[in-house]
């Protein structure tokens, strides 16, 4: 389980890999949003996303218990975090990613020191191969959320939150798999449990608000938003009941109010960030939380897009 004394133990684990990323500020979204928000910045970490967090935490115990080989399945944020902290520590890492990954994405997994396999389209196909891997070359599988080690990674970005806004009254955060959120409800709930936490979904990747609403995981088949870090088919067996346990709230927003925010961020506040990240920035923006003049912190989750893509987020 993720416990806050874990979450501890990461940020001193992972000290001197990740950057202490800074809080941005718009008197502009002030005056939309009707409250003070501040964006924590994890589109500046290293590698471009908070997942360098929990990769870090999680292949550095890895390492230490004597892992050779370090493979994951993803193409997107968490692929290049592995990459990238297996290569610090000297490890070989695989990352299988899908047939038509693209070619912005395979290049920044080849940068950081990654090999990659491709295999099939789904992640069906692919987590089995990663872990196949894995055995075979005495290694381990790192999974993208749902591991104590990994939630307690993502977990520190509450502890710095607490440290950073010591008046914050709410904190809003994007949610995928739950990794991310599982870890700062622990860091905020079992520190400072007068601050709300609460999640955000797009409209169209609504699958923890229907799990919430069924009081059991229930999945989506499909999730055509742009937020592709949070097109995950159903919360985890490990985040699931965190959320559960301390969510205040869930929020959902549309494609467009997505895109509104994106735009807003890049044109007021000079801010590349991704899709995903619009998302907690559109819940402030267009009044979804249903209160005024409060300290909110939208976290902005990362900041890796296609830069020839950026046409499709407007
Ligand atoms: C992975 C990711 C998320 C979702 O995180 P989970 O831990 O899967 O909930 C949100 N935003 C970005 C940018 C991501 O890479």
């Amino acid at each position: 389980m993720v416990t806050l004394n874990r979450i501890h133990d990461a940020r001193n684990n992972i000290m001197d890999t990740v950057i202490k990323t800074p809080m941005y500020t718009s008197e502009q979204l002030n005056k939309i949003s009707k409250n003070n928000i501040f964006l924590k910045g994890e589109h500046v970490q290293k590698t471009g996303s908070f997942k360098i967090r929990g990769a870090t935490n999680k292949v550095k115990q890895a390492v230490e218990e004597g892992a050779k080989y370090i493979t994951a399945a993803s193409s997107g944020n968490h692929g290049q975090a592995v990459a990238y902290i297996a290569n610090k520590l000297g490890v070989p890492s695989k990352i299988v990613v899908p047939e038509d990954a693209v070619l912005s994405k395979l290049n920044a997994i080849e940068s950081y020191g990654g090999l990659i396999e491709k295999c099939g389209t789904t992640s069906a196909e692919r987590l089995p191969r990663a872990k196949e891997i894995a055995k075979k070359e005495n290694g381990i599988f790192i999974p993208p959320y749902d591991d104590p080690f990994i939630m307690a990674g993502q977990g520190t970005v509450g502890l710095e939150i607490i440290d950073q806004i010591e008046s914050a009254d709410i904190i809003i955060v994007p949610i995928g798999g739950g990794g991310l959120l599982s870890g700062i409800l622990t860091a905020i709930k079992e520190t400072k449990p007068s601050i709300k936490v609460i999640g955000v979904e797009p409209e169209v990747a609504n699958d923890t608000f229907l799990s919430l609403q069924a009081g059991k995981i229930t999945s989506i088949h499909d999730a055509p938003t742009i937020a592709d870090g949070l097109r995950t088919s159903q919360p985890g067996d490990l985040t699931f009941p965190v959320l559960l346990k301390y969510l205040d709230d869930l929020i959902l927003v549309s494609e467009e109010e997505i895109k509104h925010a994106f735009q807003f961020v890049l044109e007021r506040m000079k801010q590349l960030i991704e899709p995903s990240s619009a998302t907690t920035i559109a819940a402030a923006m267009f009044h979804k939380l249903g209160v005024e003049n409060k300290n909110i912190v939208a976290v902005i989750s990362g900041g890796n897009v296609d830069i020839k893509q950026i046409n499709h987020f407007f």
